[in-house]
């Protein structure tokens, strides 16, 4: 069968639970050699009834599974893949009630699924933005549900003063026409934002922002241009019209799809936001439904080798 290309080939697809194992196994090992998580050894048994792995040098076995984010989930590994293909090509995002609905799981195991596959979705790069001479969009939003379609004690627990207070701060930055990276921040102070940007902007290039506070010793380092929202939103190149598309999508997914986000959970909506929003089709750059759902499982075992060690010290 080929690879799928829409939600309903991707259920079809991945109902052989071989098929399943062997997309795994393929973006896992991607030279194509099986190693032991427990030794990293390279010759085993294939046990085909019990679909595992028996290494030959340590004699433990091992699923696709193990290592990886799918590992301890009874779970099977259908539900899984469909449950990413969802995540990562929904604009809006999907809810654990749809999973739910879909695939055919409780909503407490959806939520449990989703939760699990954001975390691969964290962007490992540390390339800096504006390295290409285009300008950096630098924008901060607030997230924060509305008081008045609050219960009474959530709004008591998190409403405690008007205005920005009790809603979360999240900062972006955009290479125009290229990446986006966003994070919660605690506060809005220079001391807070100065370092980030120093840490993923590269020195010298155009910074295009709003008037705010935090911003103003940048001068020494970027070509800052500011453009006043008070005033105008465009001055000529300048504007942050960027960022703001993608809070808009940020908020869409967060107040349309999710409904109620506790504050401690935004960031990992935020990596998912994020890495659609990396992996958006341009003019440019031709992706579709496949290469996203193959970049976000190629990140499933990311540190693999680390939990390795700690297999391999436990008696088999
Ligand atoms: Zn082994």
């Amino acid at each position: 069968m080929k690879e799928p290309k829409t939600l309903q080939d991707a259920i079809r697809y991945f109902s052989d639970e071989q098929t399943c194992i062997d997309t795994v196994a393929a973006l896992r090992w991607p030279d194509g050699v099986v190693t032991c998580p427990a030794c990293e050894g390279k010759e085993h048994y294939y046990l085909k009834t019990q679909k595992r792995w028996k290494c030959k040098a340590c004699g433990r076995q091992f699923s696709v599974k193990l290592g990886t984010i799918f590992e301890d989930s009874p779970i099977k590994l259908d539900k899984w893949l469909t449950a990413l293909w969802m995540l990562v090509n929904c604009k809006n995002g999907v809810s654990s009630y749809e999973i739910h609905r879909a695939i055919g799981v409780t909503q407490k195991s959806a939520w449990f699924m989703m939760h699990r596959l954001r975390s691969v979705l964290k962007s490992g790069s540390i390339a800096t933005l504006g390295g290409s001479g285009a300008p950096v969009e630098v924008d901060e939003t607030f997230i924060g549900g509305k008081a008045k379609n609050m219960h009474t004690d959530v709004r008591k627990r998190r409403i405690t003063r008007r205005g920005a207070h009790d809603k979360t701060i999240v900062f972006g930055m955009l290479e125009r026409g290229g990446t986006v990276r966003a994070q919660v921040i605690p506060n809005r102070v220079a001391a807070t934002v100065e370092p980030i940007l120093a840490e993923t902007v590269a020195d010298g290039c155009a910074i295009h922002s709003d008037k705010m506070t935090g911003y103003n010793s940048l001068r020494e380092k970027y070509m800052h241009e500011v453009v006043d929202h008070a005033v105008e939103y465009v001055r000529g190149q300048v504007h942050t019209n960027g960022m703001e598309n993608f809070w808009s999508l940020l908020k869409r997914g967060i107040n349309g799809t999710y409904v109620a986000v506790e504050p401690c959970h935004i960031d990992r909506y935020l990596d998912e936001q994020v890495f659609r929003f990396n992996h958006r089709a341009t003019k440019e750059r031709k992706i579709n439904d496949a290469d996203r759902f193959i970049a976000a499982l190629s990140q499933i075992a990311p540190n693999w080798k680390k939990r390795a060690k700690q297999h391999a010290t436990q008696p088999p």
